[in-house]
């Protein structure tokens, strides 16, 4: 049989792996209490309250047992039991974690399964037999709270992987040890991009370095959304907090929000930039002749998340999103996606990726609004996606309670996936803030409210280029350009003539004047990741011309200053 590792088929075989290592870390630690072990993207896992901290060769250990198990082709077989049954089973083993989860299911639907010598609460789906795994690792282990919380006990959480064939274990190990070497909290320190300080926990301070890289972002994003007819704003940070629940954030989201009090009035930091944009909307009286109107604001936003799922730039707790709410009637609603879509697209291939999975999510069971609304409303992303012949997958029931939604998803240079952009309608928000316009016929109608961002948060998404292009970022998004090499201090000089002529071109350029053999000064301009390395000797002086490296080793021998500024510019313009 052969299995083509989708998700779904590698879900039971991983789940299985997780009552497969439970078994195995219980025949060492015979008082270990047992949390949670589900199947993830990349493997599985599962929580052990422990009495001391595991050791490598603990985990060794534990590895060896494992496969041991997996020899023994064990079969996994099921059997309702009552609550009672299953609370008598978890009290006699002294399974406090286990005894709370039971609390919160229902009664009339609780299984045990076993294998081998090894019973464990569970819903079910999994291999027929241990033996089913052909390859198996255990990665790593890491602390994690009990259900998240800081509150709760820190539980060790094993993290391990499973595939039906050791070549796809290699390839995934491949995989992981290339990630490790592009990490972009690794590179971020590296190239001097930006650091994290104790002082504003998970809040990034970018550096010179990180900012040039950062704004060039934002100036490419400017000029794609000034081409579609956006119009920047900005709206305060700190809104009241009637605002908030009329957005029925409070109600929805309060938990996530930071608030804070000016003059005795309650305000919140805000967690999104949409009543922002309603009350620019609403400030003066629209005609259909106005719309659509594209609002963009790059809103730094600020949202408390557990301290659990933080990593470095992909989840922090104040980031940029590049938002833009489209206010537009009915009619438009197509056209105004496909702009959307294409835009998207667009900026996406200018990062090389090309690979990009897109998902429309439809009514979810608990929405607001009629059905008419919503099926015009899906019936619009629909439609958009499909006059222009894209492909993409139905995600049923995976829409805001709001609105339906497209999502957009990137796989990078090394294969992974990364949810980015996102297209939402909104039935919710122009009802809640009464927006309003003057239609053709003379009366006042409700637009239709589009949230959508390409990036995301721009944070994540310069996390993601980092780890992408592994900081060997294309000329026009690398903070230095070039380095200019001088061979001897003679040339200090004429060096820095130069750079004044690269500064008036616009190239960020870096002077190396230091008395260091200029081989050293390549290597280090090599594993600083600079595209360009001009060397300037008594030779390149005389007829005015650099000798220049490309990163990686090619050599482009000497070139006239003019000539390699101009070369440099297309390079830049072309973004390549
Ligand atoms: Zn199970
Ligand atoms: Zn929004």
């Amino acid at each position: 049989m052969s299995h083509p590792n989708k998700q779904d088929d590698l879900e039971p075989l991983r789940h299985s792996c997780a009552h497969i290592l439970a078994q195995a870390v219980q025949s060492f630690f015979p008082k270990v209490k047992l949390a949670i072990g589900p199947s993830i993207k990349d493997g599985f896992y599962y929580d052990f309250d422990l009495e001391n901290p595991l050791t490598e060769d603990d985990l060794s250990k534990i590895e060896k047992k494992c496969l041991q198990i997996i020899d023994e082709g064990q079969t996994f077989s099921g059997r309702k039991v009552t609550k009672q049954e299953a609370q008598d089973y978890f009290k006699k083993k002294g399974e406090p974690y286990k005894l709370e989860i039971l609390e919160g299911l229902p009664d009339d639907n609780i299984w045990l399964y076993t294998n081998g010598p090894f019973t464990d609460l569970c819903r079910g789906g999994h291999v027929e037999s241990t033996c089913d795994v052909k390859a198996f690792k255990i990665l790593n282990v890491a602390g994690a709270y009990w259900r998240g919380s800081e509150q709760n006990p820190m539980l060790q959480r094993i993290y391990g992987t499973a595939f039906y064939s050791q070549k796809d274990l290699d390839h995934y190990l491949n995989r992981l040890e290339e990630a490790k070497k592009r990490d972009h909290r690794k590179l971020g320190r590296d190239l001097d991009l930006f650091s994290f300080h104790e002082e504003s926990p998970a809040i990034p301070f970018f550096h010179p370095n990180g900012m040039l890289l950062y704004n060039e972002l934002i100036r490419y994003w400017r000029s794609e959304h000034e081409q579609e007819g956006y119009q920047e704003i900005r709206t305060p940070m700190i809104l009241k907090d009637e605002l908030w629940k009329q957005s029925g954030h409070y109600d929805h989201y309060k938990d996530h929000m930071y608030f804070t009090h000016i003059d005795k009035i309650q305000f919140a930091i805000k967690p999104m930039n949409c009543p922002g944009s309603t009350l620019v909307y609403r400030n003066t009286q629209r005609s259909y002749r106005d719309l659509p109107m594209k609002l963009a604001e790059l809103g730094l936003v600020h949202r408390h998340e557990l301290s659990g799922v933080l990593h470095g730039l992909f989840r922090v707790k104040a980031f940029t999103i590049d938002d833009a709410h489209i206010f537009c009637y009915g009619d438009q609603i197509e056209s105004e996606i496909a702009g959307v879509i294409k835009l998207i697209l667009r900026m996406y291939r200018t990062f090389g990726f090309n690979d990009i999975s897109i998902s429309l999510s439809t009514r979810p069971k608990e929405s607001m609004g009629s059905d008419e609304i919503w099926n015009k409303a899906t019936q619009g992303l629909e439609a958009a996606l499909k006059h222009n012949q894209i492909h993409y997958e139905v995600n049923e029931g995976g829409g805001a309670f709001y609105g339906p939604k497209i999502d957009f998803e990137v796989t990078d240079s090394i294969g992974r996936d990364w949810q980015c952009g996102t297209i939402q309608l909104d039935l919710m928000m122009p009802e809640r803030f009464q927006l309003e316009y003057v239609g053709q016929d003379g009366k006042m109608h409700r637009p239709v409210m589009v949230h959508r961002a390409v990036f995301g948060s721009v944070e994540r998404f310069y996390g993601i280029l980092v780890e992408h292009y592994g900081g060997s970022f294309p000329l026009w998004l690398a903070p230095v350009q070039i380095v200019l090499a001088t061979i001897s201090e003679k040339q200090e000089e004429a060096a820095g003539k130069i750079q004044f002529k690269l500064i008036d071109a616009g190239i960020r350029s870096k002077l190396d004047i230091r008395s260091e053999k200029i081989n050293y000064k390549i290597r280090e301009s090599e594993l600083k990741k600079i595209p360009y390395v001009g060397v300037i000797g008594a030779k390149e002086i005389e007829s005015n011309m650099v000798s220049v490296r490309v990163k990686g080793g090619k050599d482009l021998g000497p070139i006239p200053i003019d000539s390699l500024i101009q070369k440099l510019k297309e390079e830049i313009t072309k973004k390549a």
